[in-house]
Parts: C-alpha cells; sequence; structure tokens
C-alpha cells in the first residue's frame, strides 16, 4: 500500500461515525461484542448497496447486447474448487508469533504493528518470536448432509467467477451469438481474512460483482484494454474523482498462475492507494481446467461452420461493498454554512439512498401537512422519497445533507397560495420555486441528466 494521502482529510473514523450514525453499517453480531471483519447494512447502506449493484448491471447488462445475467450458487461441488487451483492455491502466507500469539499476513509485515508494543512492527522487539511463514487456505468450509462423518466437505464460494466458467456451455447454447459474449453475475462470496479490514474494505463475506468476457483468443489483448477504459469510465461516470483513481498493472511475479495480465483499477482510500477492481486476462485456463475435470468440453462450436475454439476470458472483478466505501470516501464532505457546520454526502443522484425528501416548513400546520403527504404518496410511486415534519427545518435538511439526498421540496405558505413548492439542491443550496404539479417530473429529469461532482472543481 503507497503512502499517498488524500488532498482531502477524509479519514476512515469520519466514514464509519457518518455510517454509524445514519445508520448505513453497523458492526455485526454487537451485542455479543462483534465479530472481527464483519458488518450489517442498515436502512440506508441497503439501498446505496442496492443502487451500486443496478448501476453495474445497468452497465453491464442492461444497455449492452452481448453480455447476459447467471445467479450460481454459493455451494458448488468441490471438485469445481480443485480444478480452478483455489484448494492448492488460494492461500496467504501467515505469520505466528509464538509470543503474543497474534498472526499476520507475511507480505503485510511491514505495515502492521507488534501485539505487544504497537509502535514497533512484529520482530522487532526482544521478546517477538515469529513462524517461518506457513500457507493458509483462505475457503471456508463446511459439510453437506445430515451426519457429520459421512457428509461431504463443501466450501463457501471464496469468488462468484467459477459457477460462471461451470455453466459456459448452458449459456453459451442460449446465448445464440459468436464470442465476444459476456457472462454477469452479483454475489456473496466469503474468505476467511486474516488481516484488519478497515471497516468494509476488507471482510469475511462480501458481494461481488464479476463478469467473464469470452473472446477470440487472438483478441484478448484488445478486450483487456478495452475493459480496463471501460470500467475507468464507470467509476468515474458515477462521481469518484479521476485524481483519485489509477491503474496499476500487475508485475510479472504479482501474476496469478493463470493471467497473462492483470491490472487492477486501484482509488485513494483514507488508508492510501489500494484495490478497488482487478481486470484479468485469464486466457483459456478456467474452460480448459473445467473440461479436464469434468469431461465436459466447454469450447465454443459454429453451428454452421463447425470452426471450434475454447474463448479466452477478459474478467472485470469488483467488490460490491468496497466500491459501496469508495463512494462514500468520495462523496463526504464538510462545510461551514452561514457560520454552522454540515456535514454532507455529494453522492451521484443515482446512487444516493433517498432521492428526495418532502417536508412541509410547519410541521405542525395542517394545510402543509395535507400538501406535503399528498406529493410524497405522489413521488413514492417513481422513487426513494422520505416525508418529514419533524423538528425545525434546519435540522430536517442537515439529517438529508448527511445522508446524500440530492433534493429537497418545502411546502410552504406560498405553497397554499399559488401552488409553488422550494426544490433545494443538495450541493449548490440554491432553492428555486416550481409548479407542485411539475415536481414528479423534475425530479425524474434531475435523476437522469449526467451528473459532476462539484468536488472535482
Ligand atoms: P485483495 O488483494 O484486496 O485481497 P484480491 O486481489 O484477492 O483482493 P480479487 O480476488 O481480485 O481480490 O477479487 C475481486 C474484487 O473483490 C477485489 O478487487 C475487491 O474489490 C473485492 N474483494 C476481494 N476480497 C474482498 C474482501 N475480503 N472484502 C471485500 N471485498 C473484497
Amino acid at each position: 500500500m503507497a503512502e499517498a494521502q488524500r488532498t482531502d482529510a477524509v479519514t476512515m473514523d469520519d466514514i464509519v461515525s457518518l455510517c454509524r450514525r445514519r445508520g448505513f453499517v453497523f458492526p455485526s453480531s454487537e451485542i455479543y461484542g462483534g465479530l472481527g471483519s464483519s458488518y450489517d447494512y442498515g436502512h440506508y447502506g441497503v439501498l446505496l448497496k442496492e443502487n451500486v449493484k443496478a448501476r453495474w448491471l445497468d452497465a453491464m447488462v442492461r444497455e449492452r447486447d452481448d453480455i447476459v445475467a447467471l445467479d450460481s450458487s454459493i455451494i458448488l461441488h468441490p471438485r469445481v474448487w480443485e480444478a480452478s487451483g483455489h484448494v492448492e492455491g488460494f492461500t496467504d502466507p501467515l505469520v505466528d508469533c509464538r509470543f503474543c500469539k497474534k498472526r499476520y499476513r507475511a507480505d503485510h509485515l511491514p505495515d502492521s504493528q507488534c501485539g505487544q508494543r504497537p509502535s514497533k512492527r512484529p520482530g522487532e522487539t526482544e521478546s517477538c518470536d515469529l513462524t517461518e511463514p506457513r500457507q493458509f487456505n483462505l475457503m471456508f468450509e463446511t459439510r453437506v448432509g445430515a451426519v457429520e462423518e459421512t457428509g461431504q466437505k463443501v466450501f463457501l464460494r471464496p469468488e462468484t467467477a467459477q459457477g460462471i466458467f461451470i455453466n459456459f456451455k448452458n449459456v453459451a447454447q442460449l446465448a445464440r451469438r459468436k464470442p465476444p459474449f459476456g457472462i454477469a453475475q452479483v454475489g456473496k462470496a466469503f474468505r476467511n481474512e486474516i488481516t484488519p479490514g478497515n471497516f468494509i474494505f476488507r471482510t469475511l463475506e462480501f458481494e461481488q460483482m464479476e463478469m467473464e468476457y469470452f473472446v477470440p483468443p487472438h483478441e484478448a489483448d484488445e478486450w483487456y484494454r478495452y475493459w480496463i477504459e471501460e470500467r475507468m469510465r464507470w467509476h468515474t461516470g458515477l462521481g469518484l474523482r479521476e485524481s483519485h483513481l489509477r491503474v496499476r498493472a500487475h508485475e510479472a511475479d504479482e501474476l496469478s498462475h493463470y493471467s497473462s495480465g492483470t491490472s487492477d483499477i486501484e482509488y485513494l482510500f483514507p488508508i492510501g492507494w489500494s484495490e478497488l477492481e482487478g481486470i484479468a486476462n485469464r486466457g483459456a485456463f478456467d474452460l480448459t481446467q473445467h473440461s479436464q475435470a469434468s469431461g465436459t468440453k466447454l469450447e465454443w462450436v459454429d453451428a454452421g461452420t463447425g470452426e471450434r475454439f475454447v474463448p479466452h476470458v477478459v474478467e472485470p472483478a469488483l467488490g460490491l461493498n468496497r466500491s459501496m466505501l469508495a463512494f462514500l470516501v468520495d462523496a463526504y464532505d464538510e462545510e461551514v454554512v452561514g457560520e454552522r457546520d454540515r456535514t454532507v454526502l455529494r453522492l451521484h443522484p443515482r446512487l444516493a439512498p433517498v432521492k428526495a425528501a418532502v417536508l412541509p416548513l410547519i410541521g405542525k400546520h395542517d394545510g402543509m401537512v395535507a400538501r406535503a403527504r399528498a406529493l410524497h404518496e405522489e413521488l413514492r410511486r417513481v422513487a426513494y422519497v422520505e416525508y418529514d415534519d419533524n423538528g425545525a427545518i434546519g435540522r430536517r435538511y442537515r439529517r438529508q445533507d448527511e445522508i446524500g439526498t440530492p433534493f429537497a421540496f418545502t411546502i410552504d405558505e406560498q405553497t397554499l397560495e399559488d401552488d409553488t413548492v422550494t426544490v433545494r439542491d443538495r450541493d449548490s443550496l440554491a432553492q428555486e420555486r416550481i409548479p407542485i404539479g411539475g415536481v414528479r417530473a423534475h425530479l425524474l429529469e434531475a435523476l437522469t441528466r449526467p451528473w459532476k461532482t462539484p468536488k472535482a472543481g
């Protein structure tokens, strides 16, 4: 992890405390003391995560003709993981300290703290007693079957990709098109991670959004470059600042055994530049392995010409939770407005958990409440919209700012006279009056027009 610092001073603590305060994310099993590297998602966290997922599916499936969706099982036949190389090779090198009993990833030792003296690195004090690195498999095991002893050992999938490869034949037969074509999947993955998680950056269970793009072998390099660019466009199009993103090609000694090229899209998290998404040129490795191990030929056969080949695979793989974290970090802002502090999430409107708030200026005024409730009923049919009449209007605006609601529609005295409402813009704080009958169209238009983060300057 590089030493780079962000120019704006967002810390992981800022994000953790906002997420907790506003109910985006809670530590998991908290009433039992918590479980490390596990988190539960509250109301706004669920909505934000669903929006990130929906935008990924839009870009991968809805807006294209060449990619179809899949939802494979979390528990697959155990031989899948032998053929894929995970049983043998999905390991981290771990080092134990015999003195303090702490466990470290060997490749993370320079960034780790000694269990006894946190100001020192492991191995730097006299009492440290480190073992040689040992390989530790990251897959969680469980058993299928009623009887513990005779049950079959299976794994919780550590990635969604293998479910796609083993369905290649099913999907290719139905896709009715020649490679290049892709299969996209969003779903949970599980890894027995040892290193501390840095909030939702690294967790035991997480969701992946992976797409396997099957191409004629001689086109693989071209598509690899295409997908790096395409994925960068997705992140920036949804508001991540270009200055906080970079592409890092893996060195030859970092490449996985199957890969002829891998690039990470890295984001400048508060912990430094770290992987956000990986794009790998996986060659024919996966289809060949599963063909050999299963005895089912996974190849492309042209029904007309009889041409056949094993497609190569280009894979963009993004963690949903990690992506959500990057959007939160990039959107987080604090400013002083009229001598008062304001915390605001400048999220892309299409990612924002709540799209608009409907607020009667005076929460106890029957006329305003009735109009506001009616508008809320109308808008909630097309978007997530909140009604709030509780407390001073300034406080209600602040609350919506903190959860990133891009628009607020306020009903006041004038509404009762001329049927207009004010629209307040989260980012500029500009207010304008529009007819109440035009609010729905105004909102829908605002949610579809291109958007650029005001933080880019
Ligand atoms: P890392 O080097 O951070 O462990 P990786 O290279 O092992 O990640 P991949 O196997 O390429 O990760 O997985 C694809 C994506 O899944 C990653 O880019 C990341 O966004 C996400 N991801 C991987 N492991 C985790 C995890 N433990 N928690 C949350 N997201 C994860």
